[in-house]
C-alpha cells in the first residue's frame, strides 16, 4: 500500500496539475493503471540507446540477456529510445517501471555519447537505480570510462549472462565475475572468467514479445537504420535501412575469420570475450524462436551470422525454417556455396542476401588472407557463379543483392580499388534485376576505424595512423554526428593515403555505379 501511495505521487509529480482538468472517470482509471503498473515485477531496465532517430537497433545482447533473467525468475523489459526525447522517455519508463537496475547496451561504439547522456538521466531520476553497461565497446573502454562518468556502476564484460545475474541478485560487484568497478574511488578490474561454452537453453525471443520489449509493435514497424556511421558525403549511402516487420535471429557469436578492420574478428573476441571461434545455438532453440516471432508479427528474418567452413549447419536450419513460410535478409561471411543458395529460394517466402567481399582486387584478397588478416579467399570467377545462381533461383522472386567493398584498405593500390569499382559496374549491367536500388546495394564504403579490431590494435603493421584512440575521443565524434560536424569521419588514414583521399574514391565509386 505504501509503495501505491508513493506511486500515486510520483504520478502527480510527471502528469503535473494541467491533468486534474480532465474528466474524473478518466483520471481515475488513468492513476489505476498507472498503480498497477507500478506492482510490476520489472526489477531490471535495458535502454537501447540510438542516435538522434536512428541506429536504435535492439542488440542481440539485449535479446539473450532478457531471456535468461526470465528464465531466472528475473522480469525485465526492453526500451528503445529511439524516436523520442530521450531523457524525458529514461525519467517516464523508471517511473512507470521503477527498476532497482538499468542496463544500457554499449556494443556499438557508436552510442558512445549517448550511453553516457542516458545513465546521467536515470541518475538524475532517480540516484539509487545502479546503472550498469556492457558490451564490446564498454569491455574495451572499461577504466577509461569509469574514469570518465560517475553515473555509471559496473561493467560487465564479455559474455554478460551469468555476471549479471549474480549482480542483479546480490548488488554486490566483489561478488561477480567479468565485472569493473570502482571502489573508494580506485578502479577494480575483475578478469573475463566466464565464458560461455554453449549457447544451449538461450532465447532471443518470447512468447508475448509486448512483454520483453516496450512499445513492440511500434518497434517492429518502424525502419531503421541497421548499423555504420555516417560519411560526411550525401552520396555515399551505407546507412541500410531494415525492412518491414524484420527482426533479428539469434543463431549464435564468435567468429573464427580475421578481418582487420573488424572489432568482432578472431583477434577482437579473444580480448574482449575470451573467445576466438564461433559458438552455434542449438537448431530445435533457434527454429523455437523463429516460430515465436512469426508468432508476434515478425515476417522477415534477419541473420547476419555464417562463420561457416562447414555448410550443414545452414542447411539444415534453413530446411527446418521452411515451414513458417517467412522472408529473410542473410548475411553470410563468406561466399555461400550453390547449394545454401538454392536451399534459401526454397526455404523462405524471399529473400535477400548480402555478400562481402571487401575488395574486387583478388591480388589483394589474397595478400590480406596470407597475411592472415581476412576471411577465406575465392576467386573473382567463383563470386560470379553464385551471383549466377542467385539470380537463376531468385530473379522471378524479386530476391535482392547487396555487394560490400571497401576503399582504403591497407595495401590497396589505386588498381586495386579500380579493379572493384569495374567488378562492381559489371555487376549492375549483368545482374540488373537483383540491385533494384543500386544507390542502397552497391557499395564501397571507406575503411574506418573500430576498436579492438587488428588495424585499431597494431596499426603500424597496417602502415596506418589512428585519428581515434580513447574513449574520450569516440564520445567527442559521436557527439559530433549530432551536429552533422564531424572532423573525422573514418578515424584513421593510411600513411600513403589521407582520410580526405579515401573518401574521395568512396564517392568517386558511388558516382560511377550510378550512372553506369
Ligand atoms: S567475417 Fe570478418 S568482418 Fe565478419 S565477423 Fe568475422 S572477422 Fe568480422
Amino acid at each position: 500500500m505504501r509503495r501505491i501511495l508513493k506511486d500515486f505521487f510520483i504520478y502527480l509529480k510527471i502528469k503535473g496539475h494541467r491533468n486534474l482538468r480532465r474528466t474524473k472517470i478518466l483520471k481515475i482509471l488513468d492513476i489505476i493503471l498507472f498503480c498497477l503498473h507500478s506492482l510490476s515485477n520489472i526489477v531490471t531496465l535495458f535502454f537501447q540507446p540510438a542516435v538522434g532517430n536512428q541506429y536504435g537497433i535492439i542488440s542481440l545482447g539485449f535479446l539473450s540477456l532478457s531471456g535468461y533473467l526470465r528464465k531466472n525468475g528475473i522480469d525485465s523489459k526492453i526500451v528503445v529510445l529511439v524516436d523520442k526525447d530521450m531523457e524525458d522517455t529514461v525519467e517516464k519508463k523508471i517511473c512507470q517501471f521503477r527498476p532497482k537496475i538499468v542496463c544500457i547496451s554499449f556494443h556499438w561504439y557508436i552510442h558512445a555519447y549517448e550511453i553516457v547522456k542516458i545513465a546521467e538521466a536515470v541518475k538524475k531520476t532517480d540516484p539509487n537505480i545502479k546503472v550498469v553497461i556492457g558490451g564490446h565497446s564498454s569491455t574495451y573502454f572499461d577504466k577509461q570510462i569509469l574514469d570518465f562518468t560517475s553515473s555509471i556502476d559496473v561493467i560487465i564484460k564479455g559474455d554478460g549472462e551469468k555476471p549479471l545475474l549474480e549482480y542483479i541478485i546480490s548488488q554486490n560487484p566483489q561478488k561477480v565475475e567479468n565485472i569493473s568497478f570502482k571502489k573508494n574511488g580506485e578502479f577494480v578490474s575483475k578478469p573475463v572468467t566466464y565464458r560461455q561454452v554453449t549457447l544451449e537453453n538461450l532465447t532471443g525471443a518470447n512468447e508475448n514479445m509486448n512483454e520483453m520489449i516496450d512499445e513492440w509493435d511500434k518497434y517492429i514497424k518502424t525502419k531503421r537504420v541497421r548499423t555504420s556511421a555516417p560519411i560526411s558525403s550525401s552520396t555515399i549511402v551505407e546507412e541500410v535501412e531494415t525492412r518491414p516487420s524484420e527482426f533479428y535471429l539469434y543463431v549464435g557469436k564468435g567468429c573464427g575469420f580475421n578481418c582487420c578492420f573488424c572489432g568482432s574478428s578472431k583477434t577482437g573476441n579473444s580480448r574482449i570475450f575470451n573467445r576466438g571461434a564461433s559458438v552455434y545455438r542449438p537448431i530445435e532453440d533457434v527454429v523455437k524462436d523463429a516460430a515465436l516471432l512469426k508468432n508476434n508479427g515478425v515476417e522477415s528474418l534477419f541473420i547476419d551470422f555464417g562463420p561457416f567452413n562447414d555448410e550443414s549447419y545452414f542447411l539444415k536450419l534453413f530446411d527446418r525454417l521452411s515451414k513458417l513460410d517467412l522472408g529473410v535478409v542473410y548475411l553470410p561471411w563468406n561466399l555461400p556455396s550453390n547449394d545454401i543458395i538454392s536451399k534459401l529460394s526454397t526455404s523462405f517466402s524471399d529473400f535477400e542476401i548480402q555478400i562481402s567481399p571487401d575488395s574486387g582486387s583478388e591480388r589483394l584478397r589474397k595478400d590480406l588472407c596470407h597475411r592472415g588478416f581476412h576471411r577465406e579467399f575465392y576467386s573473382n570467377a567463383l563470386l560470379k557463379k553464385s551471383i549466377d545462381k542467385i539470380a537463376e533461383v531468385g530473379s522471378s522472386r524479386g530476391s535482392q543483392l547487396f555487394l560490400w567493398f571497401m576503399c582504403g584498405l591497407p595495401f590497396e593500390s589505386e588498381e586495386d580499388y579500380l579493379e572493384t569499382l569495374n567488378l562492381s559496374v559489371l555487376m549492375k549491367k549483368n545482374y540488373h534485376q537483383l540491385f533494384n536500388s543500386t544507390q542502397d546495394q552497391l557499395n564501397c564504403v571507406p575503411l574506418r576505424l573500430t576498436p579492438g579490431s587488428p588495424i585499431d590494435l597494431w596499426p603500424d603493421k597496417f602502415d596506418m595512423r589512428k585519428l581515434r584512440s580513447s574513449f574520450k575521443d569516440y564520445y567527442g565524434y559521436c557527439k559530433d554526428l549530432i551536429s552533422g560536424k564531424i572532423e573525422h569521419p573514418l578515424g584513421l588514414e593510411r600513411n600513403d593515403l589521407s582520410e580526405a583521399e579515401v573518401i574521395k574514391r568512396a564517392v568517386h565509386y558511388k558516382e560511377n555505379i550510378l550512372s553506369a
